[in-house]
């Protein structure tokens, strides 16, 4: 035994391992913590074993409850560390591993260790004689000794199960890691301290290393979790993060950094308490803190569809239950998963209520703890859930027929408990429930606003309900794929094909045949008495399952089977219950655990895609898809859980590549749906056009905004808006019948491709267009069965009863319907409000729109009334913020007043607009402001700038225009024959530009001018964008990387040495790039905004834009500014052919188009970017109309 070292402020180093003498100062920290001091009183020498059952909170200690570290404790106790090299002096050492850590402290108090090592750097376990055992990682031997044999084996016995549990650990589950990405690191002195430490914020957690090469090795000191953390300013550089536990004192070498830190340490607290948000709602029932399997403190994990949480090791098991009857999510990382409702359900249900049905006969022999063995978990977790062993048994357990009468009438009342019973006892989810309205319980539930009885029932639609009789075969497996689905029976199969099928097959064409589906393969045979197959198809070449309409086929029910190698088979039945069957067991059979979301509906079609999107345009991955009415689900690679794109809002949906490529722009993002197989891929893109287009003639059938508004209404409203309050009589006149009707038309076709422009159609024409939509569509706006109610309401005397009525049929009207009235309403107010230049005052506008809103014959007086008080109570009746009415009111006389301006110039407007430019830099007092004709070069508009100030172009001045970002902290001269008003289209807000000398033009001229050739190559430090979720969270830093510019591509290289070997540029080029892209997509700019820390200050930010303006960003960092320049000249001249800057300035000033000085030819809406944004300029024009025209 050796000597316990309490002295506290001893020099000895605690030398971690005996290939490292590091002299471990962070030992010697004076602690102001108060638990820091008092480690050497303990008088506990055993380990410690978390109890078998109940009160771990008080063994626990300081974990049970407020403790930072909420992975399960595996084993703790004392333990003596190897002698630091030079003494003979073992150090006690309170040791602790959970499934992510092994960890040592200085005391059992103590909530920060010493050291930290991550179980997956942990290669091996062994003994080594005198009670000692060896902990191995890949570079670094910790030596611990235990105080008997006993306890020895036991540490080894449980080190080495650990380790091979978090081999086998599926990735989703092995949520932290020392080395996660990291938001900022860096070199940060902690007072007290000799030397500094090598500080990293990751997540939601800060790491502190000894140094460097520690971090590298993935073997820290402790890791400090920042949902319990508070950064505060302390004096001059130096910041403090303190904890209920402890107080670190950084000082950081500068205020800039300091601030860096500070920043990135609050961000980390901010995620950490994201990641809370969920956990902490669902842990306010105390039954919700203890896995509802072994009891370990502040599960993360659950089963939302048995309403269970348990911790990380019970969720390792869980998974291996297969989705169909665990599905696993997690508290903190599947934070989409958790809605309202689902929560709810939690805190109602939860470990509390669902274990008094799962859990009700447990034998304590049976029993887990915190602490017990992989094997013991797998083992209780099948027989509880798989087998429902435990389960207290309904009454009704066993009589189909009772139990599902039983669940319809239940799911009426708030009792989810009883439904959890029923529906786990054999109640079927999707049991007829007799009432033609609401045939399904979900639907029934639904009308009870039982919301979350509808919750349990959607998230147990396809749960496979405990089966005793599968008994414990399932211990040899770990992780499984879905279970092995299996069904038979009779289908009418037609002969396999390669087309897609156009014509309807009847009857005749079809053949009985007897269908297996078992092991993954289907096979159809001539009868059920015959033993060898016609054929068959394995499971895992199906990529498509295609449910075709009643009767499209002389079967009523059929459906379609696309495989990998470009086969369709086609199946049909006469019953409805055959062929769900059949379709939910080939789904799935080869649907992916990862995309089991989207079994939970009835699908039109389901099946694999190749994808690509914002993120990545390089190489495409393979998503799921199922297409539900107009809505696609998808579940992408990486991403956990479905997303759903609704197609009747998509911005744009359009076919490139020669139909093999579908591209569909949503507001946040596009994403391309692509045809590497021909059959599959073609029905597919037929089926989304479908489903984007309008579907019928109701109000929500048509294709909507984001606002759930029919985009022909927001298109006519928003052109009326722009070029038709000041017409005379608007939407009273009428248009040209077959311009109207030929609108019209092309709106039902597809609304989102028409783009309404002045000059090619018609005021008139539009409003009447509008008009003869509202006239037309089915049901009318306000719903034929409410249309009565609003027109009663009009006769009511009491005014405010009115306005109260009008409310409530408001707010009960569907969705779509609601948003348009409102809009429409919003729009015909506007309307009235400039009637003294269109003559259409509220009554004017209700004997219009009276009668085509109720779609009446005009004799009804009320549908007339109903409109004008509509119109005149609209800030009552639809709650409406009048600051904000007045901005949009502003902004529309902003619009006439500059169309007053336009028409007076008498000249018809073109595309050019009038933009600020700046001369050296950007201040207000060198606004200048500039209209940009289309044709305008960035040679002219510098040249205009420069005559304007009066200021002379001397020789080697290198006047330039550049497109300056501040935010990027980037600029990039325009090329001199590079048009203007492109660049500005594109260029986000945080852009402007500026007109100042380029003075590396010249050397960069001289540079080029000394080339052979167009390529360039060589290293630099090279850091890409990683932008997660989009969320713009930059991580991930600077690599070395060799770097080959062509005249075609630029190629980046990961395996430096055997390239530079080879001198020859073509011989490289020979050897696969890591990276490869096209050099003229690329836009090159000068700078690396500081935040991403590069390595020098000469760096690179290249930007790879495609056809749909999204940005892919990567820096480029070189080693001096001639570097640099270098490849910066090489990019312009491959990218303009040489020619970098015109050989003459006169030639230039020449070419210039005479610029028009009037004030005519503004284009009526500023420019670029989204809606908002050009509300906001347009706001700007009201605010200070004449601004943009005061240098003119
Ligand atoms: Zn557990």
């Amino acid at each position: 035994m050796a000597d316990k070292q309490d002295d506290f402020s001893s020099l000895y180093s605690d030398d971690e391992i005996l290939d490292d003498d590091d002299d471990d100062s962070y030992e010697t920290i004076p602690n102001n913590g108060g638990s820091w001091q008092d480690y050497g009183l303990s008088t506990l020498k055993d380990s410690v074993y978390l109890p078998a059952i109940g009160k771990r909170q008080s063994a626990l200690g300081k974990e049970g409850n407020s403790a930072p570290q909420l992975t399960p404790v595996i084993k703790m106790g004392w333990l003596d560390k190897n002698p630091p090299q030079g003494s003979l002096i073992y150090q006690k050492r309170w040791v602790k591993l959970d499934a992510d850590f092994l960890r040592y402290f200085d005391n059992d108090k103590d909530m920060y260790s010493k050291r930290i090592i991550p179980t997956t750097s942990i290669t091996n376990i062994t003994n080594v004689g005198d009670q000692k055992f060896e902990v191995v990682t890949h570079n670094r031997t910790f030596v611990f000794r235990a105080d008997s044999d006993f306890e020895r084996t036991e540490w080894v016995t449980v080190l080495q199960e650990t380790i091979r549990d978090q081999k086998y650990t599926h990735k989703d589950l092995s949520g932290q890691h020392l080395h996660g990405a990291a938001e900022m690191q860096g070199y940060l002195e902690l007072r007290g301290l000799r030397s500094k430490l090598y500080v990293v914020v990751s997540g939601d957690k800060v790491l502190l290393y000894k140094n460097m090469e520690d971090y590298k090795l993935g073997i820290g000191i402790t890791s400090i979790d920042m949902n319990v953390g508070n950064v505060k300013d302390a004096d001059r550089r130096a910041f403090d993060l303190t904890t209920p536990y402890r107080t670190f004192s950084f000082v950081a070498e500068s205020d800039q950094q300091k601030d860096e830190w500070v920043e990135a340490m609050q961000n980390s607290i901010g995620e950490a308490l994201s990641n809370y948000e969920v956990a902490e709602k669902i842990w306010v029932d105390e039954f919700n803190q203890f896995c509802a399997d072994c009891g370990a403190a502040k599960p993360e994990w659950a089963a939302i569809n048995l309403c269970v949480v348990f911790c990380k090791r019970c969720a390792g098991e869980h998974r291996g239950l297969g989705p169909s009857i665990s599905k696993v999510r997690s508290l903190k990382m599947d934070k989409k998963v958790w809605t309202d409702e689902l929560i709810q359900l939690f805190q109602v249900l939860g470990n509390r209520g669902s274990n008094t049905f799962w859990a009700a006969n447990v034998p304590p022999s049976e029993a887990l703890s915190p602490a017990s063995c992989s094997s013991d978990r797998r083992r209780f977790i099948a027989a509880k859930y798989r087998e429902g062993k435990y389960r207290r048994y309904h009454q009704l357990f066993g009589n189909q027929e009772a139990l599902d009468n039983a669940l319809c009438i239940n799911i009426q009342s708030n009792d989810v408990l009883e439904t959890l019973s029923l529906v786990f006892c054999g109640a079927n989810v999707n049991c007829d429930t007799g009432n033609p309205d609401f045939p399904t319980p979900i639907s029934l539930a639904q009308s009870y606003e039982q919301h979350l009885q509808v919750e349990f029932l959607t998230q147990n639609k396809n749960t496979e309900i405990p089966r005793s009789e599968v008994g414990g075969h399932m211990d040899t497996v770990h992780y499984m794929a879905p279970p092995s689905i299996t069904h038979n029976g009779f289908l009418y199969k037609t002969a396999s094909m390669g087309k897609p099928i156009t014509e309807r097959r009847a009857k005749e064409e079809f053949s009985r045949r007897w269908c297996t589906l078992n092991d993954g393969n289907f096979n159809y045979y001539e009868s059920d008495r015959n033993s060898t197959p016609n054929g068959g198809l394995k499971m895992k070449e199906i990529v498509c399952l295609v449910v075709n309409p009643l009767e499209t086929h002389g079967y009523d029910h059929t459906f379609e089977i696309y495989t990998d190698s470009e086969r369709l088979y086609l199946f049909g039945t006469d019953s409805p219950d055959v062929m769900r069957e059949w379709v939910k067991s080939i789904a799935k059979s080869f649907i992916p655990s990862s995309a089991e979301d989207l079994l939970n509906r009835d699908f039109e079609r389901i099946g694999k895609l190749q994808y690509k999107d914002g993120l990545n345009l390089q190489s495409p991955k393979v998503g799921w898809f199922s297409l539900v009415g107009s809505t696609l689900y998808a579940c992408f690679e990486d991403s956990e859980g479905e997303e759903a794109i609704h197609l009747k809002k998509l911005q744009e949906l359009s076919i490139q590549q020669e139909n093999e490529v579908l591209v569909l722009v949503e507001r946040r993002r596009t994403l391309y749906i692509q045809g590497n197989r021909k059959l599959d891929y073609l029905t597919w893109s037929t089926a989304i056009q479908r489903a984007a287009g309008s579907s019928g003639d109701t109000l929500s059938q048509q294709q909507l905004t984001e606002s759930d508004i029919p985009v022909i209404v927001d298109r006519c409203i928003d052109y009326i808006t722009q070029c038709g309050l000041t017409s005379e009589g608007i939407y009273r006149k009428s248009g040209v019948n077959s311009k109207i009707a030929t609108l019209l038309e092309s709106f039902r076709r597809d609304a989102r491709s028409v783009r309404l422009k002045e000059g090619e159609h018609q005021v008139d024409d539009v409003s009447n267009v509008l008009k003869r939509f509202f006239r037309d569509v089915k049901e009318g706006i306000f719903t034929s069965e409410a249309s009565a109610a609003w027109l009663s309401t009009s006769a009511i005397a009491d005014e405010s009863q009115k306005i109260l009525n009008y409310q409530s049929l408001l707010s009960s009207l569907p969705r779509v319907n609601k948003a348009t009235v409102r809009a429409l309403v919003n729009h015909l107010y506007c309307v009235q409000r400039f009637a003294d230049m269109n003559q259409m005052n509220l009554h004017n506008l209700a004997i219009v729109f009276g009668p085509t809103l109720f779609q009446t014959d005009g004799k009804d007086y009320n549908a007339g009334r109903v409109i004008e008080e509509l119109i005149g109570h609209y800030v009552a009746i639809f709650n409406v913020n009048e600051q904000q009415l007045k901005k949009q009111l502003d902004e529309i006389t902003a619009i006439i007043k500059l169309r007053e301006i336009n028409s007076s110039s008498k000249v018809p407007p073109a595309g050019d607009f009038i933009c600020t430019v700046y001369l050296e830099e950007k201040k207000e007092t060198a606004e200048q402001h500039v209209k940009i004709p289309a044709t305008m070069t960035a040679a002219e508009l510098a040249l205009e700038i420069l005559d304007r100030r009066k200021i002379s172009v001397r020789e080697k001045d290198y006047w330039c225009c550049f497109e300056v970002n501040e935010k990027e902290e980037t600029e990039r001269p325009l090329h001199y024959q590079e048009k203007v008003l492109p660049i500005l289209h594109s260029m986000g807000t945080e852009s402007c530009l500026v007109v100042k000398k380029h003075y590396s033009m010249e050397a960069m001229l001289i540079y080029l001018a000394s080339k052979v050739d167009d390529s360039k190559h060589g290293m630099m430090k090279f850091r890409e964008e990683r932008n997660l979720l989009g969320l713009g969270l930059n991580t991930g830093s600077f690599h070395d990387r060799y770097f080959i510019l062509t005249s075609t591509s630029l190629r980046l290289y990961k395996e430096v040495r055997s390239l530079q070997k080879l001198q020859i540029p073509e011989l490289q080029c020979s050897h696969r790039p890591e990276k490869e892209w096209p050099v003229r997509s690329l836009k090159v700019y000068q700078g690396i905004k500081k935040k991403l820390r590069p390595p020098t200050c000469w760096g690179l930010t290249v930007v790879y834009a495609n056809e749909k303006h999204e940005k892919q960003h990567w820096y480029l960092c070189c080693d001096t500014q001639t570097e640099m320049r270098e490849w910066f000249a090489t990019f312009l001249s491959i990218q303009n052919d040489g020619n970098v800057w015109p050989s003459e300035t006169i030639k230039m000033r020449a070419s210039r188009v005479p610029l028009d000085t009037r004030l005519g030819n503004i284009s009526l809406i500023p420019l670029r970017g989204s809606e908002n944004e050009m509300r906001n300029s347009v706001a700007a024009f009201a605010a200070d109309p004449l601004a943009l025209f005061r240098d003119l």
